[in-house]
């Protein structure tokens, strides 16, 4: 097999001008960081990381929400395990439970309507953070709430979708890109056709890659192999998961649950149509709208560069408290909670 050095050889031949290219997937990132593969170029070929982690792009108002509810005695706060130590304004989702707060770690979004079954004198809210990957898997459980026509069951959807805040961060400019490596579960789902944008409104390269150190490397080949020829096309280097049409169920999932809305990302600001939220068939389970909470105003750690890091204008050691205020134990900002964050990518696996 060929090695991935000589791999990278090989792309830097092709390449007729220094290139920049970004993974908008936060397991691109942490497999990036992983296997070194950055270390495999030299200035010739840069690789930047994009608003591809969703726990990080959840803006901090949010993960307050989830933190206030989460406190009230008659309820109990369904999460997936990535987002307990994310810090919000005042402490995090682990230390309201530390304090009393009834918070359970779910592996699956239909493990909160069994929660909402079994506990029938609780309102289960589902912490529903997460890019089209997650969202039909959500949409099954709001579907099994309404059959079991359950009164107990809310969805706070924290759900965005990836072209309209591709297309935010394409047109500001400001990152003269030459490529995209496009997310790979996202592309499970939608199909590879969902990102033809990119080519065609900003004429710039994509190519939907695997996870492997192989298959990565083979993504950025086909990148390079574009830029050289003058091309810019939507490409598939992961013919084992993603088709060009996508996951026609998934998609239907979403389609029939949920529609789209504007939302803000962290670091991006407000976003039209680039968030999902129930559609009013099934209004009765947003915990927004049933739940409503009196917040004061979101804080972030003061010197946390999360926002910047999303959108590729910052690297985490350019944040004053990487490594030492902020680490992996006493995180300041998602990028250093989440698996697939980037600061703490850097943190365990260095440039
Ligand atoms: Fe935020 Fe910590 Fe990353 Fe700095 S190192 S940007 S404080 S998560």
């Amino acid at each position: 097999m060929t090695s991935l050095r000589e791999i990278a050889s090989r792309i830097e031949e092709l390449l007729p001008r220094p290139v920049r290219l970004m993974e908008v997937c936060g397991t691109h990132t942490v497999n990036i960081f992983r296997y070194g593969l950055k270390s495999l170029f030299s200035e010739k070929l840069t690789l930047i990381s994009g608003p591809g982690c969703p726990v990080c792009v959840t803006p901090q108002e949010e993960i307050d929400y989830l933190i206030a509810v989460a406190r009230r005695d008659d309820v109990i706060l369904a999460t997936f395990g990535d987002m307990i130590r994310v810090p919000g304004s005042s402490g995090s989702l682990k230390e309201a439970r530390a304090r009393g707060a009834n918070v359970k770690i779910i592996y699956s979004p239909l493990d909160a309507v069994k929660l909402a079954k079994e506990n029938p004198s609780h309102k289960v809210v589902l912490a529903a953070v997460g890019f089209e990957t997650t969202a039909p898997a959500v949409a099954i459980a709001v579907l099994e709430a309404y059959k079991e026509k359950l009164t107990n069951f809310l969805v706070a959807v924290s759900h965005r979708t990836m072209p309209e805040a591709m297309r935010a961060l394409l047109g500001s400019g400001e990152l003269a890109l030459d490529g995209l490596i496009l997310p790979g579960h996202v592309s499970t789902i939608t199909g590879a056709s969902y990102f033809e944008f990119v080519a065609k409104e900003f004429g710039l390269p994509a190519v939907v890659a695997g996870f492997e150190a192989q298959q990565i490397m083979r993504g950025i080949y086909l990148l390079a192999k574009q830029i050289a020829e003058g091309r810019a096309e939507v490409e598939i280097a992961y013919r084992e998961a993603v088709t060009w049409e996508g996951n026609p169920m998934g998609k239907n999932l979403i389609r029939q649950v949920f529609e789209p809305c504007d939302v803000a990302w962290r670091g991006l600001g407000l976003i039209p149509q680039s968030g999902l939220r129930l559609k009013e068939k099934y209004a009765a389970f947003d915990a927004h709208k049933n739940l409503p909470v009196e917040l004061p105003p979101a804080k972030e750690a003061p010197g946390c560069l999360c926002g910047e890091i999303i959108c590729g204008r910052a690297t985490p050691p350019e944040c004053k408290l990487f490594a030492k205020v902020c680490t992996p134990e006493t995180p300041k900002g998602p990028c250093m909670v989440s698996s697939e964050g980037t600061c703490a990518a850097w943190y365990a696996y260095g440039d």
